[in-house]
């Protein structure tokens, strides 16, 4: 439910209004525009009497939000959220790159690979340690030692670490990973999820192989019901009759869900395609439909990656892309953010 008020409304009456739904179990999210201000009530709201607040003297109108995601509904939060990861912003003017191995594989390709993205402008490192894999014989990931691996890679480059989670019993492992990525795979595992809502971490969220945007945003509304609003989503290909490519990246999602959500949408266009030449088109694309940032498999010798070493980019390969897209990001009007270190 979404309440306008008069305008200039007094401070303590705002706040008593907002006590008051509080105390009754609904959570605020409070946007203060220029003219008005807008309350955004997220809980159970069909028993609320719209008359009655309708009537009240701070409040100017009453809508019902029909859609059945609340916390992520642009309605509730009119701006677009930014998420900072360790002063890496990603959302609204801010573009990010996440690049990296598939798996993480030893010492020496991680922070290898760390450092050639690094250098290329990438300001967030990935690489999965538990990977969720078709076949039970491939290589499912290096699991702890994989996430020690990447907390090495982070000491020597700065960069902060993106992995995916794919059980909620791993989650104690996972406290020093900067965001918790839950894949494709996992969109709709709802327990994960709820648990993920009580952390307090960023959490990437990718679309399901067969789910619908409006799907994606509920499972984002499940962390977000449990109190936890950094959630960025990840558009990474879905399901279709092709097979030319690895997956049909839906590119108009990223138009859509900002529409629909303020929350910030990346493009994984490895994912999406399977095909390491099609990264870099696909990728300005994406900067082109007004994506908030990239997600990039990278490997030092993809002929000789343990996972998806067809999608992956060398370090050339991704340095000339990210020349590439630096002046596409800056003409869209944003921040092509490298990584800074203090340098004392
Ligand atoms: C990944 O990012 O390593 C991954 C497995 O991606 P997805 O869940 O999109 O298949
Ligand atoms: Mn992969």
């Amino acid at each position: 439910m979404i309440l306008v008020l008069k305008q200039n409304p007094e401070q303590e009456k705002v706040d008593s209004l907002i006590n008051m739904f509080h105390e009754k179990g609904f959570s605020t999210n409070v946007s203060r525009g220029e003219s008005h201000t807008i309350v955004g009530l997220i809980g159970d709201t069909a028993h609320l009497p719209v008359d009655l607040i309708s009537s009240m003297d701070i409040v100017e109108s009453v809508t019902r939000v029909s859609e059945p995601f609340k916390a992520a509904n642009r309605k509730m939060h009119p701006d677009n959220t930014v998420i900072d990861v360790d002063g890496v912003k990603i959302g609204e003017g801010f573009f990010q790159v996440i690049a990296g191995p598939c798996s993480v594989e030893s010492e020496e390709q991680v922070t290898e690979v760390a450092q050639d993205v690094k250098a290329s402008g990438a300001t967030l490192l990935r690489g999965g340690a538990f990977k969720p894999r078709t076949s039970p014989y491939a290589f499912q990931g290096l699991h702890a030692d994989g996430l020690k691996l990447l907390l090495e890679a982070k000491k020597a480059t700065g960069l902060p670490i993106v992995t995916e989670i794919m059980n909620v019993n791993h989650l104690d492992l996972f406290a020093d990973v900067d965001i918790i990525q839950v894949g494709a795979r996992n969109m709709q595992n709802f327990d994960l999820l709820k648990e993920l809502g009580k952390c307090s971490k960023p959490i990437l969220l990718k679309r399901g192989l067969a789910n619908t945007m409006e799907e994606l945003l509920m499972s984002a509304e499940y962390i977000m019901a449990g109190g936890n609003s950094k959630v960025i989503l990840c558009e990474r290909g879905i399901r279709t009759f092709e097979t030319k490519t690895r997956n049909t990246l839906d590119l108009s999602a990223v138009p859509m869900l900002k529409k629909i959500s303020h929350l910030p949408v990346i493009i994984d266009p490895s994912h999406a395609t399977g095909i390491s030449w099609m990264v870099a088109p696909l990728a300005k694309a994406a900067v082109a439909v007004g994506a908030d940032g990239l997600m990039i498999e990278v490997h030092n010798n993809p002929s000789k990656a343990l996972c998806d070493g067809a999608q992956s980019l060398d370090p050339q390969q991704f340095d000339k892309l990210m020349q590439d897209i630096k002046g596409r990001v800056e003409f869209e009007g944003k921040t092509f953010a490298r990584h800074f270190e203090c340098p004392f």
